[in-house]
């Protein structure tokens, strides 16, 4: 490991409110500028308050063109879809649901037994010759997550390698990266990440320097480019979900739940779903 990666841009989340009215905080949203290529959007879900009620969630809505991860911490989502697919998503659990061509789902936030609801969803795009594929889901239980627990940090690793360890979500066209980083204070830590790939951080609880720069949750951390990131925690510990993938380089046209390469291709999704053709 030679080049330690540094910060590039440092982003505070945005309050936005989504499907029935859910506020969440947004720290990456789809743009043609599309300055995450391969990450599209992160959303950061929280609810602690009993006060706020019901968690309406999301209605039924389409996807197309874009890959869905969803990661929970306490709580719940209730899924529904298209393809006759259902089941929750539980604490520890992660959905990486591959839309290809398209899906209709619902997504229903539940709060814990103790009326939390802490997660996490991710956007991850799709080349543009995957992006009409058959839909796909990798659901994954929170036992078969593999934990690896070292000098100070314990990482759940979902997709991507690290010690020679595997994450169980695999065949993704990005490669990515996609890790749960707790690091107790006083440890540095080193993750090796391919040059080249989009790396991104977010920070939610705690601070440490990343690459040698000091940032507090709760931020989205942009990284340079490196084959490593050096994260050293001092006197607080950190948590963070750290993503990395492969950029397509491609045009993007997104359009709400959908992500195209080209405008024609949005017309088309719109006209699918007027005509009742969007789910085969
Ligand atoms: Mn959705």
């Amino acid at each position: 490991m030679k080049t330690s990666r540094k910060i590039d841009r440092v982003i505070d989340p945005e309050y936005v409110i989504e499907g029935a009215d859910v506020l969440l905080r947004r720290s990456i949203a789809p743009r043609r500028s599309n300055e995450f290529d391969p990450f599209l959007l992160f959303d950061h879900f929280a609810f602690n308050d009993p006060k706020e009620g019901p968690i309406r969630g999301f209605p039924t809505h389409p996807h197309r063109g874009i890959e869905t991860v969803t990661y929970m911490l306490e709580g719940s989502v209730r899924h529904r879809d298209s393809l006759d697919n259902m089941g929750s998503i539980g604490a520890g659990d992660v959905q990486w649901m591959t839309s290809g061509r398209g899906i209709l789902h619902e997504e229903m936030p539940q709060r814990s037994p103790n009326g939390n609801i802490y997660g996490f969803q991710l956007w991850v795009n799709l080349p543009s010759h995957l992006k009409m594929s058959t839909p796909r889901y990798q659901e994954v239980s929170d036992l078969t997550i593999p934990v690896v627990e070292k000098n100070g940090a314990k990482v759940r690793l979902v997709a991507g390698s690290m010690d020679g360890i595997e994450g169980p979500v695999t065949e993704i066209a990005a490669s990515p990266l996609y890790m749960d980083v707790q690091i107790a204070p006083g440890v540095e830590w080193r993750q090796a990440i391919p040059l080249g790939h989009t790396t991104v951080a977010y920070v939610f609880e705690g601070e440490a320097a990343f690459g040698g720069e000091s940032v507090k949750a709760v931020r989205m951390i942009k990284f340079g480019d490196g084959d490593h990131l050096q994260v050293v925690t001092e006197n607080s510990p950190v948590r963070f979900m750290l993503m990395a993938g492969a950029p397509f380089g491609e045009p993007i046209v997104p359009y709400g739940p959908f992500v195209m390469n080209t405008e024609q291709e949005i017309y088309e999704a719109i006209a699918d779903l007027r005509r009742g053709t969007f789910v085969k």
